[in-house]
């Protein structure tokens, strides 16, 4: 461990901590009017128990973009050193600043990623995650400063060189997004590159959603292991948890963000166990505080309880997917990471794909979903992909199978679905 007594914690003083952090956090946003006109009359000393925290409103994506750039953030401008910026498409973009507090408090969190994930001073990590406006190269690199361990920041693309490098350096960690791996398997194909010449042995992946699936082959071709970091921009980053060795969900730092997990569409909480959207609340960040941010992210809590790992802070399920990825298709709901996996049990085919929904003239919903397969999966694959998709999710989309290369490759995160309905 990082810091072994604060990721050991009991559960009473966890909880303590987590109080006291409310306390503050919110003392912090009073001081900027517009927190305290969303806040309408809530002090620090009314928070005596969680149940007092749920009471406060919930802050969404909406929010924060309008308020753009800098109306929800609680330091002066001269203490912050540094922004980063949320990746929507549409609207204003979420400015996210940070001082130097906050800079140190990622740093830490990142460093117990790293140590979650056997990740030491001994190891070289290779950064393909972009450094900029996105959070992920700065996180893995502030981490990787603090664990002493030396670190090649590449950054994103230019596979072909990352390979050579990787080998060349002998990196023995990669960090990025979790389909990156699928680019450097890819180019190592096309160049014939012999990828038992890596030393490789842990990835580091985040930032999208991946299936099971999907993480089993990446460890099988790349012969590593994976660990599943989580973050985003609005909570400072990857960094707000990562799943252990155990492997038995992702491990949410409980001393610096608080979590709910509530139904989507009436905000009602939702018992451990059961899926809904997280709420994230920071209890530890100066520039943007959060308090109950809906996320859109879903996942579930599975376990309170000390891991196996002789970690105490809560684990959430994998994400599933976002509120606002899940597609409703003719009266079917699903998410894009249900179609990956049943794209990859097929041998022949994958692992890219996309999902097109759009309308036919008639007015009718269409969907059709691209895959990439060798030229045998038509006559055997085709047929057994046709009935896995009806047979489990209830879904008949026309289905394009074209050849290996043909879909567009995403420089960060890759589009899954296009609608154009
Ligand atoms: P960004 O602000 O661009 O870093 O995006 C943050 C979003 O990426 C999160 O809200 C999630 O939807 C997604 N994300 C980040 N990490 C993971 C992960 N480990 N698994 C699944 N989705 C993730
Ligand atoms: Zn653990």
């Amino acid at each position: 461990m990082s810091e072994p007594r604060a990721e050991s914690l009991p559960r009473e003083e966890l909880e303590r901590q987590t109080l006291q952090g409310m306390r503050r956090t919110l003392g912090h946003a009073l001081a900027n009017p517009a927190w305290k006109r969303r806040l309408a009359g809530a002090e620090p000393g009314d928070i005596r128990s969680v149940a007092d925290w749920l009471r406060l409103p919930f802050l969404t994506k909406d929010d924060l973009r309008d308020a753009y750039p800098f109306d929800l953030a609680c330091v002066e401008r001269e203490r912050v050193l540094r922004i980063h910026m949320s990746s929507g498409t549409t609207g204003n973009p979420v400015v996210v600043p940070y001082t130097r507090a906050d800079l140190d408090q990622w740093a830490t969190v990142m460093a117990r990623c790293y140590a979650a994930a056997g990740v030491g001073a001994g190891d070289i990590i290779q950064i393909t995650a972009s450094f900029g406006l996105f959070t992920g190269g700065f996180g893995f690199h502030y981490g990787a400063e603090r664990i002493g361990a030396m670190v090649i920041p590449l950054g994103a693309g230019r596979t072909s060189l990352q390979l050579q490098i990787m080998r060349d350096l002998r990196a023995t960690v990669l960090a990025g997004i979790s389909t990156y791996p699928l680019r450097v398997l890819e180019v190592a194909r096309e160049e014939q590159f012999d990828l038992a010449s890596l030393s490789l042995r842990v990835a580091m992946l985040g930032a999208e959603t991946w299936s099971d699936d999907l993480r089993q082959l990446i460890e099988d071709e790349l012969h590593l292991t994976t660990f599943d970091i989580f973050g985003m921009t609005e909570t400072g980053g990857p960094g707000l948890g990562i799943d252990c060795q155990a492997r038995e969900g992702i491990h949410v730092w409980e001393d610096h963000y608080f979590c709910e997990v509530v139904d989507p569409l009436t905000g009602a909480p939702r018992p451990d166990g059961e899926e809904g959207e997280l709420v994230v609340s920071t209890l530890s960040r100066e520039g943007l505080p959060l308090i109950r941010y809906r996320t859109h992210d879903l996942t579930r809590v599975l376990s309170r309880r000390p891991c196996a790992c002789g970690r105490t802070h809560l684990r959430l399920d994998r994400i599933r997917g976002r509120t606002d990825d899940m597609i409703i298709f003719r009266g079917v709901n699903f998410f894009p990471r249900q179609i990956e996996s049943l794209v990859l049990k097929q041998p022949g085919a994958g692992p890219e794909y996309q999902i097109v929904l759009d309308r036919t003239p008639g007015g009718s919903d269409r969907l059709v979903l691209l895959i990439e397969a060798r030229e045998s999966f038509a006559e055997s694959g085709l047929p057994r992909l046709r009935r896995d998709l009806k047979e489990l999710l209830n879904l008949s989309p026309e289905i394009t199978v074209l050849e290996e290369g043909k879909l567009p490759r995403a420089a960060g995160k890759s589009q899954r679905v296009v609608d154009r309905r």
